[in-house]
């Protein structure tokens, strides 16, 4: 059975867009075919009550979305963020603001002030420079909060899986008395390889 084409008046609808938008664009689209809707249905109501009316149909919002594309009518209107108005609780997205790295740090001053409590004091002055945007300062306190403070242990680190292994500090370093270490290897070799890396 094939379906009975759905018949618009290609004139009442241009003139129910246009009483849509007699006092300038509306807020988006949907509003549009919303109200273009209501006054072609209204004219259709009126017509119908006249004698020897012709058929009518009814149409729906989309049905006047759809004509009003097919026969290229002008509107006012532009198309709304995804159809919707925003409300006052649902603002557009602010712009991001770029900060700084200091300025970023600034929220994390919570952690480093944790990282002073459970460090000794005379490491105190490598957090102060991590927290002022050193990232070399920030691998050697880690570094060191791994290695249980010890110099020693991070230069004979053992753990090439780590992705701070080829950033430690005091790799060939004297302040650590390499040559020492060299004739004692260290033990600490208890940290989890991630990785055979050689
Ligand atoms: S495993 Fe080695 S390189 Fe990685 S954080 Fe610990 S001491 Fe540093």
């Amino acid at each position: 059975m094939s379906k009975e084409p759905f018949i618009v008046d290609r004139t009442l609808l241009e003139a129910s867009i246009k009483d849509a938008e007699k006092d300038g664009p509306l807020t988006n689209l949907s509003e549009l075919w919303r109200r273009s809707c209501a006054f072609y249905n209204e004219q259709l109501a009126y017509l119908a009550k006249q004698p020897n009316a012709p058929t009518i149909q009814f149409v729906t919002p989309s049905v006047i979305s759809l004509r009003a594309k097919i026969w290229n009518i002008q509107i006012l209107t532009v198309a709304g963020a995804k159809g919707r108005k925003r409300s006052p609780s649902n603002p557009p997205n602010t712009p991001k603001v770029k900060l700084g790295r200091k300025e970023r740090l600034k929220g994390f001053a919570g952690n480093f002030a944790k990282m002073r409590r459970l460090m000794p004091k005379k490491f105190h002055k490598f957090i102060d420079r991590a927290e002022k945007g050193s990232i070399k300062e920030a691998v050697r306190v880690k570094c060191l909060d791994c290695s249980h403070f010890e110099k020693k242990e991070i230069a004979h680190c053992k753990v090439k899986g780590c992705a701070l292994f080829p950033y430690r500090p005091y790799q060939n370093s004297s302040d650590v008395g390499l040559k020492e270490i060299e004739e004692k290897p260290s033990k600490l070799t208890s940290l989890p390889v991630l990785g055979n890396l050689q």
